[in-house]
Order: C-alpha cells, then structure tokens, then sequence
C-alpha cells in the first residue's frame, strides 16, 4: 500500500502516525511545500526570540525516519488528478497513490484594500503575513530595521503578532474593524485588561476602524494605512492578519468536491473521490489546531484500514494567555438574539460571563480565576439542561451531577 500525505503540519503529521499505527510495511511518501515540521501556534515565540528553529518543531527527534517517511520537502503539490490516482509536483515529476491524504491547510487572506497590491498583483513591499516560518522569519530581519509596525486585525493572531514584536521597541499600532481586541473571543469587558496592558506597553489601537489604503512611497513601499476615521498612521511594515484561506488552488480540475470555504470531507475523512481523504484547514472551516490533528488522525487511521469517525468536537474554545492575562472563551460571547440571559460576576482581576436560554449555556468568558473552566466547557460542549439545578450558574459544581445517563447527560 502506497500513501501519500500532501501537508507537513498538525493533520498531516498526526495522519502519518495514524497511518503507522496500523500499517506498520506500507510506503508514505510526505509531500509539503513547507522545508521544515513546525507549530504555526508558536511562531510569535520565534519572533520574541523565546524559541529558536528547532524549538518550533512539535514531532520527536526522529520522527520522520522512525515512521519510514519518504519526506519531499519544499516540494509544491500543483495538480491531482483522482482518476489516475497521481499528484503531480512542482519540478515536474508526480507521485502515484493508493491512498492519499489532503492536509494542506490554509494560507493568509490579504484583504483587497487600496495600495495592498502592485499591478501585477504581487503584494506591494513591507507587506507581510504570519502563517509560515519564512514570514516570520521576514518579519523577525524586517521588524529589526522598521520605523513603525501597523497590525491589521486584532484577532488571536495579530495579538500573536504583536506580543511577538513588542521588545523590538518599534511603535506598534493595531488596527480593528471590530470595537475590541480579539473580537471573536471577548467582549468589550474581557477585551480591556488586554487593551490597557497593550497601551501601557506603548502599543496604539484603533478599533470600530477599517483600513481604507495603505499608502505607499515613490518605490512603492508602503509608508502608512490611511483609516476610514480619516486618520493615518505611519508604518514602514504592515503585518496582515485579517483570516485565512484554505489552500485548494491545486486541486481544481480534480473533481473533489469543495464547498465556499475549502475541501469536503465527512466525519470519516472522505472526499468525494474514493481512496482520497481530507484533514484540518483545508476545509476552510474552523481553523484550529486540536481539531486539525483529531481530523488527521481519524483521516490516516481510516485511510489504513481502520474505524474512526470524528466525535462530536467542541472547537469554539480559546484559552487566551497575553502579558500574563488569562481567559477562557468558550462558545458565543455575545446573545445571538432575543430569548437570551446573560449573567455576569465581576471582581478585582477576575471577570465572568455566561450566555444561557432555556436551561441551556451558549457560551462563556472566564477570565482571571479560570478553576471554573473545567464545569463550564463540559456544561456548553454536552449542552447539559441547567435548569434544573436551583443555584446561581456561577455556583454550579461536579458535585451537582448526581449522574450520567444513558445519552451521557447528567442527572441531578
Ligand atoms: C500565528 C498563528 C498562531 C496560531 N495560534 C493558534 C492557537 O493558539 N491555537 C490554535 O488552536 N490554533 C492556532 N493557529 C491555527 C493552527 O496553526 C492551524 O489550525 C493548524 O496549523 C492547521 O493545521 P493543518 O495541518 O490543517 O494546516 P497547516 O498548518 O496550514 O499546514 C499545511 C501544510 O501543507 C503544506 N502545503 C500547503 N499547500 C501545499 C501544496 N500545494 N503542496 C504541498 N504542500 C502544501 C504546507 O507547507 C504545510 O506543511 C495559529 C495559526 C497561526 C498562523
């Protein structure tokens, strides 16, 4: 049996220990554009300089030899043609397959603002996004020599980005659409110890504001972001971090079904196309690390003759670690309508916030004491019915689950 596993990263990596799992002789051959194993999570470390290189690698020492991996690396997947059971490379040379794994995740969105790109729609200089270790290493020698760093997007992370760069010493201005940083874990109240931690730090942020163009000099760099508010900042390096893309380019013409946002696949991992699987962003769904390596694992153990379907995944969940500020977001942070209640408990360095209706709870911030976290999560991912239990949300405990029944809901 012959595998091939297109993406080198958290469903692709775990895919290929799947794959061993149970096909101890079967050939893999690992196909990633990327040159080196990493965890994109960690890339900010890279940039502070807490980690180097070798340190962003999330596999042991050997993997790749130990697993019998025939790893292509730096190699660019072009074309899959599913009849034919091939993928073709860039270089020109192709890779048969018996089986074959799709992992190759998602790449940076540089949003169509004015100025953003050149004629020939190559991104205009001093534009840069954060996914790959080559960005973040053009980042790290670009931030070392800037004048003024401008973030578009508050989100986790353009908050990466710029905890990553704030020892640079460089001016750092952060721009959101959204009225707060990391608009879709927190609320305005969760989002201000952030802000005001920031600010102390000597960042500036402009929130509830769009880029409307990014202005550029006589060689064509960009030398500052003019807002919607009529205000411009000035930046000699502009770090984009405004969502992502699935990378699916390569893969038209091949037949697999896709969707607006990426490849399809079921719970099982499988394409529309037989003997062809799919894992992690690629989907264009969800973007986030544990559900990518949970997809590949279910992807590869299936593509080896195993029985795995995806359980039921909580994947709203953010535990957020900033300048020695902790939250949990779990769920909406937000009601999504009428019919909602929203309890709220405030205490010095200490905030919580539970979205419920009908005995149910949507969603939660706890920041501070997060001890809560562990109730909470379970309550929100098992949708357990609280209404039943005749205290204040906040004082809910494991004590007040009597027991589980059988369609694992607690009984009080
Ligand atoms: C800065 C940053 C911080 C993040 N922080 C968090 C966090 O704190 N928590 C969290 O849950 N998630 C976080 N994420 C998201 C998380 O990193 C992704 O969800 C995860 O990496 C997805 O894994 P993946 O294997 O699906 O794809 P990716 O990690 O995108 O990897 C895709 C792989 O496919 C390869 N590839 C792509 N196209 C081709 C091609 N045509 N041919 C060959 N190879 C190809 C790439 O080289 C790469 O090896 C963060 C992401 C970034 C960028």
């Amino acid at each position: 049996m012959k595998y091939v596993v297109i993406g080198a990263s958290a469903a692709g990596i775990n895919g290929i220990t799947a794959i061993r799992g149970h096909d101890k002789d079967g050939e893999i051959v690992l196909i990633s554009e990327d040159d080196a194993i990493y965890s994109r999570c960690i890339l900010h470390h890279y940039l502070s300089g807490e980690r180097d290189e070798k340190a962003l690698d999330f596999t042991t020492e050997n993997f790749i030899s130990e697993n019998r991996v025939n790893w292509k690396r730096g190699v660019r997947a072009v074309q899959v043609d599913c009849g034919a059971k091939k993928v073709f490379l860039s270089g020109g040379s192709s890779e048969s397959y018996d089986k074959l794994l799709i992992a190759s995740g998602a790449s940076t969105f540089f949003p169509p603002v004015k100025g953003m790109f050149n004629e020939d729609k190559t991104l205009a200089g001093g534009i840069y996004g954060l996914r790959t270790f080559a960005d973040a290493k053009a980042i790290k020698a670009a931030a070392k020599k800037a004048s003024g760093i401008a973030i578009l997007g508050a989100g986790l992370i353009g908050i990466d980005a710029a905890s990553g760069l704030l020892q640079y010493g460089k001016p750092i201005t952060i721009i959101e659409s959204c009225p707060n940083m990391l608009p879709s874990q927190l609320d305005g109240e969760a989002a201000a110890p952030y802000q005001k931690k920031f600010a102390e730090m000597g960042g500036r942020q402009y929130y509830g504001v769009k880029a409307e163009e990014i202005t550029r000099g006589g060689d064509g760099t960009v030398n500052g972001v003019r807002l919607s508010s009529g205000e411009q900042i000035a930046c000699d390096m502009l770090i984009c971090c405004t969502g992502v893309r699935a990378n699916t380019g390569f893969l038209e013409g091949s037949g697999l079904k896709m969707d607006a946002k990426g490849l399809v696949y079921n719970d099982r991992g499988e394409t529309s196309e037989s003997d062809v699987y799919g894992a992690g962003d690629v989907s264009g769904k969800n973007p986030i690390w544990p559900l990518a390596v949970k997809e590949g694992i279910v992807a590869g153990g299936n593509m080896a003759g195993g029985e795995e379907t995806l359980d039921s995944f909580f994947a709203s969940k953010s535990a957020i670690v900033f300048w020695g500020i902790k939250t949990l977001s779990l769920g909406t942070h937000t009601p999504a309508g009428p019919g909602y209640s929203t309890e709220t408990e405030k205490d010095t360095g200490s905030y919580k916030k539970i979205i419920h209706k009908d005995g149910k709870i949507y969603g939660a911030i706890i920041q501070g004491d997060v001890s809560y976290a562990g109730v909470l999560t379970r309550l929100i991912a098992e949708k357990i019915d609280v209404s039943r239990v005749k205290k204040p949300l906040f004082k809910i405990d494991y004590s007040d689950f009597f027991a589980l029944n059988e369609n694992f809901e607690f009984t009080y």
